[in-house]
């Protein structure tokens, strides 16, 4: 089954609050970085990797604008990553009432 991404940004800015990467290592790495505080994601899907969530709120995001939040790169200097989020249902998962949504692709 393949996904499409439909919808459009909101500029709720939730997405830039927090940092959600692969947890590559083993049991002693989960275990390290629970030890600091930092909570694992279980991946609802076997065929990707757990991901330990960072708190870390982006240097480029500016609040308070009349239309929500913005980025402050533009769009050709946005990173990639940025721009593509959502990239698989799972990331919906770390906030809430996002713009995007996943649909099957109509068969080709
Ligand atoms: S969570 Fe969704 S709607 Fe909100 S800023 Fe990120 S992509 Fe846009
Ligand atoms: S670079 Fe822009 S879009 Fe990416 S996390 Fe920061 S504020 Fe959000």
């Amino acid at each position: 089954m393949t996904l499409v991404r439909k919808g459009e940004c909101k500029r709720c800015g939730q997405c830039c609050r927090a940092m959600f990467l692969a947890v590559l290592g083993d049991d002693v790495q989960v275990e390290w970085l629970r030890a600091r505080g930092l909570t694992i994601h279980p991946s609802p899907d076997p065929d990707f990797y757990d991901s330990v969530e960072i708190p870390q709120v982006c240097a480029n995001l500016h609040h308070y604008q009349p239309d929500g939040a913005i980025c402050g790169l533009h769009d050709d200097g946005k990173p990639i990553a940025c721009r593509d989020w959502p990239h698989i249902p799972a990331d919906l998962e770390t906030v809430r009432d996002c713009g995007f949504y996943f649909e099957e692709a109509p068969d080709a």
